[in-house]
Order: C-alpha cells, then sequence, then structure tokens
C-alpha cells in the first residue's frame, strides 16, 4: 500500500540509490509488510512528459505477464510529508541491475560494477530472452503493445542472469495509438541514450511499429556482442549501422567483437567466428531500413535458438 511504501521511502538516500532515468530516480526499498526487496521509482514530476510516462507504463504492465518482463508490483499516488504530489512505481528488484553496466563496467561506479564480463552463452540467453517477450508483446498479449525504447539500461538481470525487459515509460498499445502524444513524450523524454536505438522511421515522424522495435532489437544484439555502443564510430552514430556489413562479417569478425567474449569460457576449438558471425548477422537483419524487411521476432527466436542449439 501506499502507507507501506511512505515508510519504505522514508529512509531513502544516496545509499539505496541505484539510478536514475530519463522521469525519475529508482531506489532500493524494503516494503517492511511484504517483507520484500523492491525497487522504487520515483517520478520527478516536474519533468515534462513524467506523467504522460507514469499512465503510459501503468497502463501497459496492468494485464501483461511474462518471465522476461520486469514485475510492476504496484503503483501508488499520494501526498508525502511535505505535501508534495508523490507518484511512484514498484517493481521486484533485479539483483544484477542492468545490461547496460554488464556492457559497459568501465562506466559503472564501483560498488554497482559487475565483477566479472557476460559469456558468449549468456548473452545469446539474454538476445533470447528478449526476443521471446517481444513476441510476446508483439503477437501474443491480448492488444499488441510496442515498447519504443528497448536498449541495454532498459533490460534488467535478474539473480539468474534472466533478462526482464523494464521501462513501459513510451510504450504504446497499438491499437490505441496517437501519434501526437507519441512524439510529445520523445521530445519531453529528451532522447539522449535513446539515440541510436530509436528505428530511422521514429526520426522522420514514423508511427510506433512492432517493426520499430525490432530495430532497436538488433542494435541491442549488435551492442551485446560487439560492446560498442551505437553511437560508436562503428556504427556510425545516429540511426545508422552500416559502417560493418553482412559481406563483411565473417573476415572482420573477431576485429569487430567484443574482446571480452574472446576470452570468456569457451571450449578449446570453440569456432567462435562462425557463431559471432551468425548471430551479428541476425542483428543486421533486424536493422534493415526498411521496416517491413526486418525479421520477425519470432524468425529471430527461432535462429538465436538454432545457433544456441548448434554451437552450446
Ligand atoms: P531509464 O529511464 O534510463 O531507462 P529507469 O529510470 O527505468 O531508467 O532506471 C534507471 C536505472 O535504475 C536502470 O538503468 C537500472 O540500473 C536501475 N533499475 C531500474 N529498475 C530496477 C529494478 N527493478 N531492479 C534493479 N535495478 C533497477
Amino acid at each position: 500500500s501506499c502507507g507501506d511504501l511512505r515508510n519504505a521511502t522514508d529512509g531513502f538516500s544516496s545509499s539505496n540509490l541505484i539510478g536514475s532515468g530519463s522521469f525519475g530516480t529508482v531506489f532500493k526499498a524494503l516494503l517492511p509488510t511484504a517483507n520484500k526487496v523492491v525497487a522504487v521509482k520515483v517520478l520527478n514530476l516536474q519533468r515534462r512528459g513524467a506523467m504522460k510516462s507514469f499512465l503510459a507504463e501503468c497502463e501497459s504492465l496492468k494485464d501483461i505477464r511474462h518471465r522476461n518482463l520486469v514485475k510492476l508490483l504496484t503503483a501508488c499516488s499520494s501526498i508525502d510529508f511535505q505535501g508534495n504530489q508523490f507518484r511512484a512505481l514498484i517493481y521486484e528488484f533485479m539483483p544484477n541491475g542492468s545490461l547496460d553496466m554488464w556492457l559497459h563496467p568501465e562506466e559503472v561506479e564501483e560498488i554497482h560494477r559487475p565483477s566479472r564480463t557476460l559469456t558468449l552463452l549468456e548473452r545469446l540467453n539474454i538476445s533470447i530472452d528478449v526476443a521471446s517477450v517481444l513476441d510476446y508483446l508483439h503477437v501474443r498479449c491480448h492488444e499488441p503493445i510496442a515498447h519504443c525504447d528497448l536498449k541495454p539500461s532498459n533490460v534488467l538481470l535478474d539473480d539468474d542472469l534472466t533478462a526482464r525487459v523494464s521501462d513501459f515509460g513510451l510504450a504504446r498499445l497499438l491499437l490505441k495509438f496517437d501519434q501526437e502524444s507519441f512524439l510529445n513524450q520523445l521530445s519531453s523524454a529528451g532522447v539522449r541514450g535513446t539515440i541510436g536505438y530509436a528505428a530511422p522511421e521514429y526520426g522522420v515522424g514514423g508511427q510506433p511499429s512492432i517493426h520499430g522495435d525490432v530495430y532497436s532489437f538488433g542494435v541491442l544484439i549488435l551492442e551485446m556482442f560487439t560492446g560498442k555502443r551505437p553511437t560508436n564510430e562503428l556504427f556510425g552514430g545516429n540511426f545508422t549501422l552500416h559502417s560493418f556489413t553482412k559481406s563483411a562479417l565473417p573476415e572482420r569478425v573477431l576485429d569487430i567483437a567484443d574482446k571480452s567474449i574472446l576470452h570468456s569460457g569457451l571450449r578449446v576449438g570453440f569456432p567462435i567466428a562462425e557463431c559471432l558471425t551468425l548471430v551479428l548477422d541476425v542483428g543486421l537483419r533486424c536493422c534493415e531500413e526498411s521496416p517491413t524487411n526486418r525479421l520477425a521476432t519470432s524468425e529471430a527466436i527461432k535462429e538465436l535458438i538454432s545457433i544456441k542449439e548448434r554451437f552450446f
């Protein structure tokens, strides 16, 4: 309840701060009545778009359930002790933080820094998890939803490194789409961190679609296996990923790949170049310029699972 939350938030301080995002600050807290550790996103209502984002998150997450979605436990709207409006979203806590922290440990504060890097198999499993959740959102849940903000900081990792997609602040129920409000949200969100992940058609007023999510998923795969952010010169920056192409992949793959994969837990003689070429090729096909040429999520899952079965 809100009362429990207020008690729990009483103790908020920089020591239980776990991150801050576009619309709010995330704290780790204990809900005493449920004896459960939770992540509380306290919204910064001063931020333009924060209220819309709060409502989008509640609307999108209220009826959906999937093992690779972070669970929104409750949403809270109340008045704090100083009489200010207080809105918060309470999620289950993900002890392994975000995928972003694992991919770019050098940018993470020491106390939050993972103690090792992700292996090739772990990265493959995470990409299958994320593709499964997209497939669920796009075709299996009662009303199709486009996430619209898929990126490594929105992929959280459970204690066994199961991926859970979070942050539905820009998500759209596709049947109730309202283009103007989406564009407002996108600009008020300040696309910082999302440039590079958003599909090219979004930059020119395109409507949110399942194909847009597939593009972001492709970028996520490329980032996961190269270790490079999409704004890195390898990808040519904003919205273009074409400085390495499908045909150049087989020869260049070991230069392009995240070096930490090459040193992590592979058996002697593992055909790493072959495996990485296939995975990166899936990523590139998700990033096709034309939305309808992109791989369907069901195809991406099938291909990633078959790569996993073939090499592990
Ligand atoms: P953004 O707006 O940047 O996507 P969020 O506000 O959703 O980010 O979250 C900020 C950061 O807080 C995340 O990158 C993640 O590290 C952390 N975080 C968010 N939710 C949780 C959670 N449920 N469990 C653990 N950490 C979380």
